[in-house]
């Protein structure tokens, strides 16, 4: 269903705003910083999510279907809003979601979506497995092999998968590998890696900087052998498209399925930041207009106030391009300037630049674990680097307004 874009989300919309508020607010934000020390998955904060249905395959989807467009940048701001390490950890299951939803028939999206979220008895966890240690950016160059063995119907998948969000204590993986290298990202298919498969294991868990209430670790798989059923989208979809890609490299042109993809998916990523952004300000705010120096509020300084006044000119233009983006793709809008890309762009510096401004507003107090605003500073550091990192989002923009193969 089509819909104009409007700055007025709609009273359902809105009513899923404040209820995603109070549960960030009462339950998600009391429980950050003890999480954020812990650097563990917080279990009891997202049985507690699947109990109220913040973390259910049906809440999602709902969003994702809104007729509104920004159903899922409303949720994410929110939840995001209350922490980022706790936000991924409740919403990282949606990476290997959506890449079912992208590229699988709909039987494996009806077998594998529901048990990447399992129950609120019981809840699961889903991942996203694309990243390499010598594939990030250059995704196209990635090693993981996904061999044929015709005989028996099966694939076998070898490889070493870094940075995955959930990586090994996910219940289903989503394995991107490459199928016929010669043909770089347009020689890669996606495999679902079922529940308790022999061959995978997790491998490092990364300490991190921020967003440390959310698992990252690596994914060995090695001689993973998975029925012909897990490539998603099926063999004889794969045959075409591989003959396909075989004819557009003679012809030298570039697919770009995968691009319109990423720019579907960019803008909830860059409303994760608008909310980290979000948060910070009101924080800024909040101390600018209480701590007093020099005998009156330090918010009644211009060099104060202007600061804050940035922050929040910057947040709302920063929304304001996710909306676009997430209408446009909901509206199924050519994204002919990358404006997905543009919208993660544009939040993830507007996140750094709020949470740093917000740490100086708070002088001393802003450098302690005391106030927030040290957390969500290193929070946001992640918003410049994951989902394409800002200088691929320019080089994705640069590229889709000039036309030309700017490298
Ligand atoms: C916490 C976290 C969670 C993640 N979760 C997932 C996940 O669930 N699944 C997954 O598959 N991946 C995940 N990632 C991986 C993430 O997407 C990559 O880290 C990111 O794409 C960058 O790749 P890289 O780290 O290899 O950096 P590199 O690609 O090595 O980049 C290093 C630097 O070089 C710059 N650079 C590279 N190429 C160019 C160029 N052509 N022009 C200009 N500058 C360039 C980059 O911008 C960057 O500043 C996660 C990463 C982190 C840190």
């Amino acid at each position: 269903m089509s819909s104009t874009f409007s700055l007025d989300p709609g009273a359902d919309q809105l009513a899923v705003r404040d209820w995603l508020h109070g549960f960030a607010a009462d339950v998600v934000r009391p429980a950050a910083a003890e999480w954020d020390e812990r650097e563990e998955t917080p279990w009891p904060i997202i049985q507690e999510a699947a109990k109220l249905g913040v973390y259910s395959l049906e809440f999602y989807a709902q969003q994702y279907f809104d007729p509104s467009g920004v159903g899922i940048p409303i949720a994410m701001e929110e939840l995001f809003w209350g922490d980022a390490g706790i936000g991924l950890a409740i919403v990282g299951t949606t990476l290997g979601a959506v890449a079912v939803l992208a590229n699988g028939t709909d039987e494996q999206i009806g077998t594998w979506t529901p048990q990447m979220f399992g129950t609120p008895d019981d809840v699961k966890l889903g991942a996203f497995c694309a990243s390499e240690p010598d594939a990030g950016s250059d995704v196209a160059s990635m090693r993981t092999r996904a061999v044929y063995d015709g005989a028996k119907d099966e694939w076998v998948l070898n490889g070493t998968k870094t940075w995955v969000t959930n990586g090994g204590i996910a219940d289903v993986h989503v394995v991107v590998a490459s199928v016929d290298p010669e043909l770089g990202a347009r020689g890669h298919a996606s495999f679902v890696v079922p529940p308790g498969t022999p061959g995978l294991s997790q491998g490092q868990k990364f300490k991190k900087h921020g967003i440390r209430a959310s698992h990252t670790a690596e994914v060995v798989l090695d001689g993973v052998r998975l029925p012909g059923s897990c490539l998603l989208g099926g063999k004889e979809k794969l045959d075409e498209r591989l003959a396909r890609a075989r004819e557009g490299v003679r012809r030298s042109g570039r697919g770009n399925a995968a691009m319109a993809t990423f720019e579907a998916s960019r803008p909830a990523v860059g409303a994760q930041a608008v909310g980290v952004a979000r948060a910070a300000y009101e924080v800024a705010l909040d101390y600018a207009t209480t701590r007093e120096q020099f005998g009156r509020a330090i918010i009644e300084n211009q060099g104060v106030a202007f600061q804050l006044a940035d922050m929040k000119t910057r947040i709302d233009a920063a929304r304001l391009l996710v909306w676009r983006a997430s209408w446009m793709a909901a509206n199924n809008q050519p994204f002919t300037a990358a404006e997905g890309s543009m919208s993660k762009l544009y939040a993830g510096e507007t996140a750094r630049f709020v949470t740093t401004q917000a740490m100086q507003l708070l002088g001393g107090n802003g450098f302690t674990r005391e106030y927030p605003v040290e957390r969500m500073h290193r929070d946001s550091a992640i918003y410049t680097v994951f989902e394409g990192t800002s200088e691929i989002q320019r080089l994705v923009i640069a590229r889709a307004i000039s036309g030309k193969p700017i490298r």
